[in-house]
This record gives structure tokens, sequence and C-alpha cells, in this order.
């Protein structure tokens, strides 16, 4: 790890070895500037490169208020952006020009960091499937006949992927309990989370040609943390046969700093093995997942610590999956993991397992009990990873509160 000029950061989550992206307005601007974290700062890359440090090939990409521009740039140019960042925050020569840009993260309002293109949601912790299934299936076999040959996912809705501390309105639908002879409509009385990681595309891919899953990086540019909020009533009415639709997309939160790949080379884990075996178009000679330690809290209790690494299809296996049939990858395309669930009942990423399925209330450390949301709700999913000597690598939070129907 290279060590910085700011002091006490080199120990810190967010050391030099992190270096997130993201988007913030900043005290005295209006517009939103791109910025990166070092330690508890925040470091306006936009007003850094406009100081005459960014050189003409990093100027334009750090200036436009959004991190699309970062993405499309591609995998050469972000290993460059990378490499200055670090010289800028680690090199005595750069303290005196850097630091009047460095500002507390307290003071910086982060924002939405790219404007999201294509949403797609995985389902692909075993796990998690299992545990769906016994709670909806209880009669019939734990994973649907296709789980451990493709990994399933659904297009969902990109204009509703909000950054954190977005709240959320209780949405309204239909919904028909299993016993009722009929459907009502009014809010959602079984509203819920989905703790899950996601990867956000810079590089895109032409129509009509797949991309390997070995090419993971060179499209995917980081990570971001994702609360997939989901009203499970409304999605049980509706879902048969084209799958999940108005349960799911009111609303779907990130994290505001996009996480690059290259900070998480420490934390790649091998994947369970895959039997029966995949077809070849879902083989990599050197497969990884992620070892992230997701943590999740209802009003500030831990409600659940779901490990990432437990993950059964790779984010490359997911990229190769989303792409064979000829659809590409666009500047900004999001896809998540799905619900990350480990093997203990601490480990789970939805209130729905939590609660198994409504019938077991958990309780809070306030006193309180908990089946699904109540309106005012505060749900945090923070996480973090291992990094180089021993540190670690901040996955930052993200965040919302539960209001009224409208
Ligand atoms: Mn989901």
């Amino acid at each position: 790890m290279t060590s910085s000029w700011v002091e006490g950061t080199d120990g810190s989550d967010y050391s030099t070895a992190v270096l997130p992206m993201g988007v913030a307005v900043l005290p005295g601007n209006d517009a939103p500037h791109t910025v990166t974290r070092i330690g508890d700062q925040v470091l306006d890359l936009h007003d850094v490169a406009r100081s005459g440090l960014g050189g003409d090939d990093l100027s334009p990409l750090l200036t436009t208020g959004t991190l699309n521009s970062v993405l499309a740039a591609g995998r050469p140019v972000w290993t460059q952006l990378r490499t200055t960042l670090t010289t800028w925050l680690s090199d005595p020569a750069y303290r005196e020009r850097v630091t009047p840009h460095l500002h507390p993260t307290s003071t910086a309002h982060l924002v939405m960091p790219f404007e999201v293109a294509d949403y797609v949601d995985f389902y692909s912790s075993e796990q998690h499937a299992r545990n769906v299934g016994a709670i909806f299936r209880p009669d019939s076999p734990g994973l649907p006949e296709n789980w451990k040959h493709l990994p399933i996912g659904y297009h969902g809705r990109a204009g509703t992927v909000v950054v954190s501390g977005t709240n959320i309105v209780r949405p309204h639908g239909q919904h028909k309990p299993r016993n009722a002879a009929e459907p009502s409509f009014g809010p959602s009385a079984r509203l819920d989370i989905e703790a899950e990681v996601g990867f956000v595309v810079g590089t895109p891919s032409k129509l009509g040609y797949p991309v390997h899953p070995g090419a993971l990086t060179d499209h995917v540019f980081g990570v971001v943390l994702v609360n997939d909020w989901s009203a499970r009533d409304i999605q049980a009415w509706e879902y048969v046969p084209l799958g999940p639709f108005l349960g799911k997309s009111f609303a779907t939160s990130i994290s505001p700093w996009v996480i690059p790949l290259d900070a998480l080379a420490p934390a790649r884990c091998p994947l369970p093995s895959q039997d029966p075996p995949v077809f070849g178009y879902l083989r990599d000679d050197d497969p990884w997942c992620l070892d992230l330690r997701l943590s999740v809290t209802l009003n500030g209790s831990v409600i659940s610590e779901p490990p990432f690494a437990t993950q059964y299809w790779s984010p490359g296996q997911q990229m190769a999956h989303l792409t064979i049939n000829g659809a590409s990858l666009r500047t900004g395309d999001l896809f998540a993991s799905g619900t990350v669930t480990g093997a203990q009942r601490l480990q789970r990423g939805s209130l729905l397992e939590l609660s198994w399925g409504g019938r077991e209330p958990f309780t809070l450390d306030d006193g309180s009990e908990r089946t699904f949301l109540e309106d005012g709700d505060t749900v945090s999913i923070s996480g973090w990873a291992p990094g180089p000597d021993g540190t670690r690598v901040g996955l930052g939070d993200v965040t919302g509160t539960v209001l009224a129907a409208s």
C-alpha cells in the first residue's frame, strides 16, 4: 500500500489502496463535482483537474459532474487515473496544490454517481434461493430446475435506481393473500429489503457478440452496494408468469461510492465448485468471486451480516450470461447479484428470510419486533473487504428511510 501524506489515512478504510469514485455537491458549489475519498476527507477532482494538474487527458473526464465519462473511458484510462490519484495523494510534491481541494466528508453531499443505463438483477445466492423455495414452496424441491444451469435474472427499472439517502415511499399495489378469495388494493404490507452487490459497467460491448466471463475486468469499472427494495405482497400476486414487475420497480438504492475493481483485487476468492458442470460460455479458467462482508442495520440494530463470498455464480458468469444471446453492454449498466444470504440465520439478506415469510418476528435492540418494514424505519447496508497488508477496503453504505404511502 502506498503511504499518503494525508495524515491518519494509511490504516483507514479509505487508504490509497481504495480510492472510491463518487459525485458530490461541496460547500459553495451548486454543481456536482467528481470526487474521491481519502480517510475522512473528500478530494474534489473537478477542482484539482481545473487547477491544471489533470492534464489534457484526465481533465475532460473529471469535470462532467458524473462518472459516466470516466466509465466510458475504459480500462487503460481507469488504470492511469488510479495511478495519478495515488501520486497526488502520496507524493509530497503535490501536497501544497492538492490540499486546498480536500473537504471533510461531513460537508460533502453525495449524489447519484452515474446515470444508470440498464439495470439487471440476478438471483445468485444458493442459500437465498433455497430459503425462498422453502418459504413459498415447502412441498417441492429446494431449487428451481434451471437454477444450477444458468444465473437467473430479470431486467429491472434503471430510472428508479436512486442514491443512498433517498426516502422510499411505501408503494401501492394489488395483492392477494394466499387464502383470500379476491385480490385487494392498497399500500404494501410486506415491504422488504434485499442486501446485494452491484457491478457497474464502463466499457460497452458489441450487439450480437457475447462477452466471456474472463473479460469482466475489461468491462466492469467497480462495485456498489445495493438495496433492492421489494414489496413481497405485490410481487407474489404479479410475478407469474413474467417475473418481478411493480413489486420491485418503485425504487432500488445504491451506495454513492463506486469502489474500483482494482481496489478489490486482494478480496478475490474462489467460487464454490459448480455441479453439474456449466456450459462452455459460463466457464472461466480463473473464476473468482469477492470476499465482501456486508452488514445490515434496521434503525441502528444489526440484523444481518451477509457474506458475498458464498455466491454460487460469479460476477463474470453473470455478465457472460447477460450477453450470451448477443445483448450488448452499455456504459452505466448496473447488474446486481441478487440477495446475498449465508448459511447462518443472521446472514440472511432479506426480512422475508429473517422472519421466515413473516411467521417468525425478530427483535430489534429497542425491544420492538419486526417481520417487514414499518413507516419511519431506516435500513442501512454497509460493507468492507480485505485490503493489502491487513488493511480494509471500505465499501461505504446505502441507506434509506421508509415513508408512509402517498
Ligand atoms: Mn433483488
